[in-house]
């Protein structure tokens, strides 16, 4: 079976409306450049799509009814999104779940020091990255500081053009025959990712006395930092204990390419799922099967934590959206989780021609070959994997044939060169149907991420199919 290239399957209308959709993709991604973000985006993009809240329907005792539309938030960094489908609900769902969480730098709770006359940020990386490709790039920094009388202040700083960036440094070449000796996990340790944020000591006034100066002696460089924070966000030293700031690559994402074929972005590992998702709900017309999507956090080290996949508030929204229908009991709680359908969707990985001996090429993605489809992860043996049931990729086979989408399969990479592993597992526990499907990705986890704009155009072509299949039997 060969991989082909997408692109010359599409007419004139299909390529211009695969550029209005990319046009889209990339506001969504230099909407959403960390968990929080993304949610905020989705949660304005749904609301005027007229998605209402669950907890306010709870509240109401609202009684939710075919095509209804509903969404729940988790500590503004998780969403779960519903369409009820004609059916009754115990027969199931069609559920589309990704991660909005990517791999970034994140400052820890004291981070703020001084050393002969630089300020940094002390960081702590998140997730799988190679920590060499990090430095002397611009950086933003995004996030929220929570005060303690509850105070939000949101934090986004480095993506204006007349915003400053953060940076860290790294050894010049003439200085360092010594360095490029080392193995490229110790290249740059990950103590040595702080970011770089002042230089200038604080403005102490001519006519201020020798006290002053004396009181003011040490951490100049610091002392003016805290002052820019204190007068640009009201916020203290203290402050940073209750904040979660993200450290990401500054910058909008980009068409790449003469033929403008290709996005390169942070944090497309899994915002591209995420996107396609959500426009294919979006895009939803009457369904006969309910429909949900997930967009999850913290995949990226483990799907642990409360708004992580691993937490109940997946299944505790399903139940209450159950309860709002009429349909609740706990066994038809567990009906409709065995009897719901899967696709995990989240990225893969794109062959890359100048590292062909870490694929094996006939079941690798390439970039403009289609959404793909991933039975198995893992690692050693496919240790860790979701492996998906063959009856069920063989519905989903039918399915796309039907809609002519174009898609690939593929694994992640050659046997024992290494491995990786999504959400898929999690929900598969409930005994559903579950597979990994989404977009080729090149240089993944890096601060750009390349991807095809036919590959982001075919994975929503591919989740609204599904959205709208109706099951096997
Ligand atoms: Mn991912
Ligand atoms: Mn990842």
């Amino acid at each position: 079976m060969e991989k082909k290239n997408i692109w010359e399957f599409y007419n004139e209308a299909q390529l211009k409306e695969i550029e209005t959709f990319a046009k889209n993709y990339r506001d969504f991604l230099d909407n959403g450049k960390t968990e929080r973000e993304c949610v905020e985006v989705t949660v304005n993009m749904i609301e005027a799509a007229g998605y209402r809240e669950l907890p306010k329907l709870v509240n109401e005792k609202a009684k939710l009814k075919a095509g209804d539309k509903v969404y729940n938030v988790l500590m503004n960094k998780m969403i779960i999104l519903f369409i009820i489908g004609d059916d009754k609900l115990s027969k199931g769902m069609n559920i589309l779940g990704s991660h909005i969480d990517s791999p970034r730098l994140d400052i820890k709770q004291n981070p703020l020091y001084e050393e002969d006359g630089i300020a940094y940020l002390d960081t702590h990386y998140y997730g799988g990255v190679k920590k060499y490709q990090w430095v002397t790039i611009p950086l933003a920094l995004h996030g929220v500081m929570v005060k303690k009388d509850g105070t939000i202040v949101e934090i986004k700083i480095g993506e204006e053009d007349d915003d400053p960036v953060f940076f860290i440094s790294d050894l010049l070449p003439h200085l360092a025959a010594e360095q490029m000796e080392k193995k490229a996990n110790k290249f740059i340790e990950g103590e040595a990712l702080d970011i770089i944020v002042g230089n200038k000591p604080i403005f102490i006034k001519k006519d201020e006395g020798a006290d002053k100066k004396e009181e003011l002696a040490k951490d100049l460089i610091k002392k003016g930092i805290l002052e820019i924070l204190k007068q640009s966000y009201d916020v203290e030293e203290e402050d940073f204990i209750s904040a979660e700031l993200e450290v990401v690559p500054a910058g909008r994402a980009r068409e790449a390419g003469f033929d403008r074929s290709m996005i390169l972005a942070y944090g497309q590992d899994d915002r591209v799922c995420s996107f396609a998702g959500l426009v294919a709900m979006l895009e939803a017309k009457k369904l006969k099967r309910t429909a949900c999507l997930v967009l999850a956090d913290k995949e990226e080290i483990g799907s642990v934590g409360a708004t992580g996949m691993h937490s109940r508030f997946f299944e505790n929204s399903v139940a209450e959206v159950m309860n709002l229908t009429g349909d609740y009991s706990e066994l038809n709680l567990r009906r409709i989780l065995a009897s719901s359908y899967m696709l995990s969707t989240d990225v893969g990985v794109a062959y890359d021609p100048f590292y062909k001996s870490s694929f094996e090429k006939r079941n690798t993605a390439i970039l403009s070959g289609g959404v793909l489809f991933k039975k198995f992860t893992g690692s050693r043996g496919k240790s860790g994997s979701n492996d998906a049931n063959a009856e069920y990729i063989g519905y989903l086979r039918k399915l796309m044939e039907e809609k002519n989408i174009r898609f690939q399969t593929a694994e992640l990479g050659k046997v024992d060169v290494g491995g990786g592993g999504t959400i898929a597992y999690i929900l598969a526990q409930y005994g559903m149907n579950v597979i990994d499907s989404g977009v080729p990705v090149m240089n993944m986890h890096a601060p750009w991420e390349a991807t095809s704009k036919a590959d982001v155009y075919e994975a929503k072509r591919a989740y609204a199919a599904f959205i709208s299949g109706v099951c096997i039997a």
